[in-house]
């Protein structure tokens, strides 16, 4: 762990190991933290706020911008870490780790654009300001599936306001979260100012965040099941919440739009990490007439799919992260099957030697899914494509709307005033409209209903660890 500085072991010496999703193998063992070790970085945060919140921001920048240049410098040995840890093909790790390092740069920048304002008083003798100041400590928790970038979106904002940062990252992946903080400790942040916690049960660290007083955000992201949790948990202390949670993506094939172009983009977006992503398409509506031709190009492009190591040449495919979620996507597939969808391709595990060992589902492919499988409203984090045959457009946003949750939503049509219609009736926080990758640093991240609360990225990012001051002057 990381705390106050130094690298440290957990304060009961245990520790935990992390696996390779793709071979089984333990690749090393990391400290399993605690209650105590929790504490220990609350009370480092604590201290180290004082004189970081009166840093100025320029002050802040340069430390932002040297951890950037220094991922950048590193980031072919990140990316090597996380194909061993997380799985993803290493030109997807390096993608990732040129992401992560983007937050870094980016909120270098935003830091000097934190402003204030006056306002005019109805009295001539009063003036009236309004100042903005960083919350204080935060407690971040963070997921497997992103698990380099996830971190900088949520420490990158956060040091830049002023805030000082607790991180528990997730069990799955503790060597990643290891190697983005020898970056922040390369980069010279003062000590307490960023600290790091890992541990293999969340729960007892978790609980010191979002309880102990002295933490005054909590900023999440993974499932919407433990986010409602920690979101309720959080309440009693009255702390601002972030919460980056789950989706189900509805991909709307207009009967304008042409099949073959999108089903290509369907199958670049929806197997990107396996499909384990919470903008992942997981409802793909397509019209009747271009069933044909929107079908044969996936089977194509999904039959040509390689799974494997990410460090081997041309695999597009890693393994999921753990039994339980090949357990999951399983359990999904079945169901949609006994209930009348058929198998285009995939639909099984993959037990071929060599990948046995791993956590390895085959590319898969649903035809005729229906609003009473499972499938069609629980989150997959798997690479399945359920395809939904429909007939007049008119029903569309409504079907699409049909969820509780509300992240991401996608579609195809060669048409203007389609385009805004849908842009403006799918209740979702991030549309993409021909267009498969609506992210960036510079572009605000989150979802409507129960797939979060606030924005990370782009000028709202910051806004979330600031608070407003109004000052009012007699003179
Ligand atoms: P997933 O189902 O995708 O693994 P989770 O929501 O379980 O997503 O995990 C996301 C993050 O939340 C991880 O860092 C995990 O350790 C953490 N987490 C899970 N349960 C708790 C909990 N009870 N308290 C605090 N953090 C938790």
């Amino acid at each position: 762990m990381y705390i106050d500085g130094s690298w440290i072991e957990a304060a009961g010496r245990k520790s935990f190991p992390s696996i390779n999703p793709a071979s089984g193998q333990q690749l090393g063992t990391v400290a399993d933290g605690g209650e105590t070790d929790a504490v220990h970085a609350v009370d480092a945060a604590d201290r180290a706020f004082v004189s970081w919140s009166r840093t100025t921001a320029y002050q802040r920048a340069d430390f932002l911008y040297r951890a950037y240049s220094i991922m950048m410098a590193e980031l072919e040995s990140l990316a090597s870490v996380m194909v061993e840890e997380q799985g993803k093909p290493l030109r997807a790790a390096r993608n990732e780790v040129k992401y992560a390092a983007d937050f870094l740069l980016w909120f270098a920048e935003e830091a000097k654009r934190v402003y204030g304002r006056t306002i005019p008083s109805a009295r001539p003798d009063q003036r009236f300001i309004v100042d903005r100041r960083p919350i204080g400590v935060v407690g971040a928790i963070t997921p497997w599936n992103y698990p380099i970038s996830m971190i900088t979106r949520k420490v990158a904002p956060a040091v830049a306001a002023g805030c000082t940062v607790v991180v528990k990252p997730a069990e799955a992946t503790p060597l990643c979260a290891q190697a983005v903080f020898r970056v922040f400790a390369k980069a010279g942040f003062p000590a307490g100012v960023v600290n790091l916690v890992t541990a293999l049960d969340p729960e007892p660290v978790g609980k010191v965040l979002v309880e102990d007083s002295r933490v005054k955000k909590i900023t999440f992201t993974g499932s919407t099941e433990v986010g409602r949790r920690l979101y309720s948990r959080a309440a009693l202390g009255i702390k601002r919440v972030s919460l980056e949670l789950g989706g189900h993506a509805p991909f709307i094939v207009c009967g304008d739009a042409d099949p073959v172009h999108a089903a290509k983009g369907l199958v670049l977006v929806k197997y990107l990490n396996t499909g384990q992503a919470c903008i992942s398409p997981n409802r793909i509506y397509v019209q009747q007439e271009m069933i044909g031709p929107f079908v044969a190009e996936l089977e194509k492009r999904v039959g040509s799919m390689r799974a494997g190591s990410g460090f081997d040449e041309g695999v597009s495919i890693g393994p999921l992260v753990n039994e339980k979620a090949l357990e999951k996507v399983k359990s999904q597939v079945d169901d949609a099957v006994a209930k009348g969808a058929s198998v285009i391709c995939g639909g099984s595990r993959i037990m071929e030697k060599g990948l046995d060992r791993g956590f390895f589902y085959a590319p898969t492919v649903l035809l005729n899914v229906t609003a009473e499988m499972k499938i069609y409203s629980e989150e997959t984090f798997g690479p399945v494509a359920p395809v939904i045959v429909y007939d007049k457009e008119e029903d569309l946003l409504e079907m699409a709307n049909d969820t509780s949750y509300g992240l991401a939503a996608y579609v195809y049509t060669n048409n203007l005033k389609k385009a805004f219609a849908m842009f403006e009736g799918l209740r979702f926080g991030i549309i993409g409209i021909n267009d498969i990758n609506p992210t960036s640093a510079a572009a605000p991240f989150g979802g409507m209903k129960e797939s979060g609360v606030g924005r990370e990225g782009a000028m709202e990012g910051i806004e979330e660890y600031l608070e407003t001051k109004l000052g009012g002057f007699s003179i």
